[in-house]
């Protein structure tokens, strides 16, 4: 493969409960590449303004918090990442239901999206020998130039019953919040379709091992091309 870059890049979107970041944590261990979470970053801000009591439907609140990604941390490791804000180690606070809830506020924010994504391109330009990165807008915003574009997508059905097998509750409220996330977040970035050039891996029908398999092939074959 001739490309400048000296690092391989994967960006991987999808909706929420696609896997995506199981999915793409295992194909960066597979790999040997770095990982990049881009959700941990929105969710990061998401938990700062609720801890400062703030509404992450009010824009200007949204905009005020920025400033604080001066302090975010967001390792890379592929074992697991680490994410820090202001100090505060979020690694397992950002996962609730309480934060999945408010996330996209934040995320519909343009400044908010415009200031993560500056941070996002950093680590991808640093990242070696490569890296995977995954979110809703890598293939088309953050890296659409990356070597490798995948959309995980699965049937709505079968996401709602592996998020509810991660979060547990009650399975229809589990599945309403979903879609409305799903909603929300797709007003801002389409990652229901592929954009041209983005492979779509359907992981309905597939078990977790296969998923994983079948993008890191088309990274290997993207790599002897
Ligand atoms: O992927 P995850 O569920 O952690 O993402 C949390 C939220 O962050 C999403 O619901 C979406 O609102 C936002 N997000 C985004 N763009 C990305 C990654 C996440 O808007 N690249």
């Amino acid at each position: 493969m001739s490309t400048e870059r000296t690092s391989t890049v994967v960006a991987i979107d999808g909706p929420a409960g696609s896997g995506k970041s199981s999915v793409a944590r295992a194909v960066a261990r597979e790999l040997g590449f770095q990982f990049l979470d881009t959700g941990a970053a929105y969710r990061a801000l998401t938990w700062l303004i609720l801890e400062r009591g703030g509404d992450t439907d009010d824009e200007a609140t949204v905009v005020g918090s920025l400033e604080a990604l001066a302090s975010l941390e967001l390792t890379v490791d592929a074992a697991g990442q680490r994410v820090a804000i202001e100090g505060h180690d979020v690694t397992e606070a950002i996962r609730t239901e309480r934060i999945s809830g408010a996330v996209s506020g934040v995320a519909r924010t343009i400044a908010a999206r415009e200031a993560v994504n500056i941070r996002f391109r950093d680590v991808i330009a640093e990242a070696r020998p490569g890296i995977v990165a995954e979110g809703r807008d890598i293939t088309t915003v953050v890296a659409p130039d990356a070597d490798v574009r995948v959309l995980l997508t699965a049937d709505e059905a079968v996401r709602i019953r592996r998020r509810f097998g991660d979060v547990g509750g009650d399975e229809d409220q589990v599945g309403a919040r979903l879609a409305a996330r799903d909603a929300s977040d797709s007003q801002v970035v389409d990652f229901l379709h592929a954009a041209d050039g983005v492979t779509v891996v359907d992981s309905t029908d597939l078990t977790f091992d296969e998923t994983v398999d079948a993008i890191v092939r088309l990274a290997t074959e993207e790599h002897h091309d």
